[in-house]
């Protein structure tokens, strides 16, 4: 069985030491073992990257962006490997994870135009014969720490940007499926980067701690869970390190009597269910606005629910494969339970879903909750599971409460035929990213992507201008060529 090691310096590095299997969620099998980098390892990686420095931070812009370019042609390439390397440990079906990876090329599509995004601000005769400008300047060694649930477009919400403003980056990916990151690094190494500008480090606590500890590390951008986004924030921070750390999230589905239901009931079905719900920005909870939207919603949600194709996501003909590992798959059923127990009405229940010929994978059905209250544990934590819930509400009012009073604020979503209804929902809540009549409103790569409340902690969302600005740092210049030398001293503060 292949040990997958970490990518240092330009080159595969292998690792006999701690070592973890990464499975098949389909199967339960194990696809290979993962090496758990040592402090030493991840710091021969920063030394790699702190050595590559200064002489990637002195090659112009427009050549970092010509090794994007190249290695945007090379993803495309290379596409269906990545992609099976996506499904074969994540779970995810295919067409989901070739999704994910265009929303990560999207990103180094961006990040080519970097020479535009870096040329600063320039003032003539700020005084006399006096000119300023500001110059958007690379941070040094940065880091980035992800999660299992996009491991090609979470890390790429991140390196493209950090390597084209002219930073060096160690990565830390997702112990459970490795397999994109050190892929994506292979195809930048083959598209020209300089070694040590790019480097992967596989592993665990132990890697994470030497990366937020470390004096010689910048910047570190991490996307996870809300918990360890916390530690992330708050360690880094007093380590003296710019962090931006992304948490969990539960996203709320507004759905008026004025709605278009069909529309909605599509809508939502492939934003709670696609990816196994195994999303941040997935829908969870559905806000019926009065009775008779909660009973003709799970009217025409239940049938669809309960004919989801669950399979492996190497079938083609898959829409939902399974969550990513067996203590997962029983944590989320843990929630049905107690929903149950709490009094939700379980209208669709995936607990008993047996895949022939995968009896051993990580499958749960996907479950519809009606009932659910604000009190239980279903509603007040993230599942990230295949399990839509219901909340009935008499008014908008009373959505916008609800919704507020919830500690995640990550993505929501409205649905309605007024224009009014719509811009008033979206003005008030305090949710960072808001659909209107799109069930999930992740931006575009060049807006940025951020929660707010406990879904984000830091002051810059991730890509986008607030991704140029994460990496950068201003230097502003003030230049003097005089004309005319300067008559005398002056004692009082310059002004015009
Ligand atoms: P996770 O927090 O368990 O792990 C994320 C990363 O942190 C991994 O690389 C992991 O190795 C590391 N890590 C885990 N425990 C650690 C510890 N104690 N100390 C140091 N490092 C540690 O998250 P996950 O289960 O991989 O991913 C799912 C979570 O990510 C969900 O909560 C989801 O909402 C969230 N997520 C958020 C966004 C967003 O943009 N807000 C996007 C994707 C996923």
């Amino acid at each position: 069985m292949t040990t997958l090691g970490h990518w240092i310096n330009g080159v595969m590095v292998a690792d006999s030491g701690r070592g973890q299997s990464v499975f098949n969620p389909a199967t339960g099998a194990v696809a290979r073992q993962v090496a758990m980098a040592s402090k030493t390892t991840v710091e021969s990686a920063i030394c790699a990257a702190a050595n590559a420095f200064l002489a990637w931070r002195d090659t112009p812009p427009l050549k970092r962006a010509r090794v994007m370019f190249k290695f945007k042609e090379l993803i495309e390439r290379n596409a269906d490997r990545i992609v099976h390397a996506i499904t074969e440990e994540h779970g995810k079906v295919l067409d989901d994870a070739l999704g994910e990876l265009q929303r990560g090329i999207e990103v180094v599509e961006y990040a080519c135009g970097a020479p535009d995004l870096l040329k600063g601000e320039h003032s003539r005769d700020v005084g006399p014969e006096i000119d300023s400008w500001s110059e958007m300047r690379p941070l040094g060694v940065v880091a980035g720490i992800t999660p299992f649930n996009f491991p090609a477009m979470v890390p790429m919400w991140m390196f493209p940007l950090a390597i084209v403003c002219g930073n060096c980056f160690v990565l830390k990916p997702s112990e459970k499926d490795p397999g994109a990151a050190i892929i994506l690094a292979e195809l930048l190494a083959e598209a020209g980067l300089p070694p040590g500008v790019f480097n992967v480090v596989n592993g665990d606590k132990e890697a994470v701690d030497t990366l937020l500890t470390d004096p010689r590390i910048q910047a570190v951008s991490f996307v996870g869970s809300t918990p360890i986004a916390q530690y992330i924030y708050s360690t880094g921070t007093a380590h003296g390190k710019r962090v931006q750390a992304l948490g969990g999230a539960k996203n709320h589905a507004v759905v008026m009597p004025d709605a278009d239901l069909d529309n909605a009931v599509n809508a939502v079905m492939g934003a709670a269910y696609g990816s196994c719900g195994e999303r941040c920005m997935a829908i969870s909870v559905v806000v019926a606005v009065g009775d008779p939207v909660a009973e003709a919603m799970i009217a025409k949600l239940a049938p669809k629910v309960r004919a989801l194709k669950v399979g492996n996501g190497m079938d083609r003909s898959s829409e939902m494969g399974p969550l990513v590992s067996g203590p997962h798959r029983d944590k989320v059923r843990g929630y049905i339970d107690s929903a149950e127990a709490d009094g939700a009405t379980v209208v669709v229940d995936g607990r008993g879903l047996v895949v022939p010929g995968h009896e051993a994978g990580y499958f749960l059905g996907g479950t519809l909750l009606d009932r659910v209250t604000p009190h239980m544990q279903s509603y007040r934590e993230e599942i990230f599971g295949p399990v839509l819930q219901v909340v009935r509400v008499p008014t908008l009012e009373a959505a916008i409460g609800l919704i507020e009073a919830h500690e995640y604020g990550n993505g929501v979503c409205i649905f309605t035929t007024n224009g009014g209804t719509a811009r008033a929902f979206s003005n008030t809540i305090n949710i960072g990213m808001v659909g209107i009549n799109v069930p999930l409103p992740v931006p575009v790569a060049y807006h940025s992507f951020g929660g707010w409340k406990r879904s984000l902690f830091g002051d810059l969302s991730i890509y986008g201008p607030d991704g140029i600005r994460f990496y950068t740092r201003r230097k502003t210049l003030t230049q003097r060529w005089p004309m005319t030398p300067l008559a005398s001293a002056q004692f009082s503060f310059p002004s015009n």
